[in-house]
């Protein structure tokens, strides 16, 4: 949460969240969906601060946080370097984000997220006994300028290269990959670039990219002239960019009901993006997962004490 942008959003109508997300679990959507507002307005009432009060999204709805802010204010009184028990003890709440670096390190994918997230609460609870969810291989993402470019934390942001959707996509041996369409979020388009891949760009494309590009070059990032590509392009290439798939967030993970309960482990629960399913085959907020599946699990805790 520290590393992101912190627009804390749904879908404005249901039907998108189910459309853009067809393979997700349709209850846990339907949680998020009726209690993001609600949560929204709770963690106002902590003290947060939104820095816009939309999503400036015309899809979406939701707030902006300033995240630093947002961290010192709920991590006040959180001891971070709690390690994981070793036995089962009840009530435990998982929410070690995911497993961004491992599924990253295995596909040899970039990593856009911190470097702690590597599948702690998933292997506790599955050594236990806990159920997963499909998906075990998706992931919200965004496609990165390849190495050598030199990509910091504070550069995951200004270094999207979110203009994929005007652009060619070819793969290292010169394969065209351009999809027929492209969501607005460009995360099926990062699925699809994987490791490594080329966006070829012609006029029109780089007037909506040129900034972006200029980043990448300035990281470092290899853009090249057309021509020098190692592959024929269209006609009116003018560059070719070398991209990554840089993996934000695990969308797989523990199996949990809309109380946050892991299937087949008692008193076990998962908030955040420990819990899958919620967005498989798209992407919608992971901040608003952790939100509001954070708070059903805490409810849930409290009442089953
Ligand atoms: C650049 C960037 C931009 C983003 N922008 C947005 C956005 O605008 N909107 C949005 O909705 N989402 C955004 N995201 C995604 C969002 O940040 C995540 O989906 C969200 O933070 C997931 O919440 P979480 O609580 O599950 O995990 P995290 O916020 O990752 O928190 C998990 C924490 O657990 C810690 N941890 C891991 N293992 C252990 C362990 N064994 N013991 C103790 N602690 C452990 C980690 O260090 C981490 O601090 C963005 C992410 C990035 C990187």
């Amino acid at each position: 949460m520290l590393l992101s942008s912190c627009v804390v959003w749904r879908h404005l109508e249901f039907e998108d969240f189910r459309a853009e997300c067809p393979a997700g679990d349709e209850p846990l959507q339907r949680l998020i969906w009726e209690r993001l507002d609600d949560a929204l307005a709770w963690l106002v009432s902590l003290g947060a601060e939104p820095v816009w009060e939309d999503t400036e999204n015309p899809r979406t709805t939701g707030k902006r946080f300033d995240p630093r802010a947002l961290t010192r204010l709920l991590a006040r009184d959180v001891e971070p370097e709690t390690p994981l028990p070793g036995d089962a003890v009840s009530p435990l709440v998982l929410a070690t984000g995911g497993f961004a670096k491992r599924l990253a390190e295995e596909r040899g994918l970039l990593l856009r997220a911190n470097p702690w997230s590597e599948g702690d609460g998933l292997d506790w609870a599955t050594a236990r006994g806990g159920a997963v969810t499909g998906g075990l291989d998706e992931f919200y993402g965004r496609a990165l300028p390849a190495p050598p470019a030199r990509i910091r934390e504070e550069d995951f942001v200004p270094l999207a290269q979110l203009y994929g959707r005007w652009a060619r996509v070819f793969t290292d041996d010169g394969r065209e990959i351009t999809p027929e369409t492209v969501s607005w979020s460009e995360n099926d388009l990062a699925q699809r670039i994987g490791a490594r891949a080329w966006y070829v760009l012609d006029d029109e494309a780089l007037e909506h990219a040129r900034d972006r590009v200029e980043a990448a070059r300035a990281a470092g990032g290899t853009v090249v002239k057309a021509g020098d590509l190692p592959f024929p392009t269209p006609p009116g290439s003018r560059v070719g960019v070398h991209v990554a798939a840089g993996v934000t967030h695990t969308l797989g993970g523990l199996r949990v009901d809309t109380r946050g309960r892991v299937e087949g482990l008692d008193g076990v629960w998962a908030a955040g993006v420990d819990a899958g399913g919620v967005a498989l085959g798209g992407y919608a907020s992971g901040l608003a997962q952790a939100l509001v599946l954070g708070l059903a699990a805490a409810e849930d805790v409290a009442a089953s004490r």
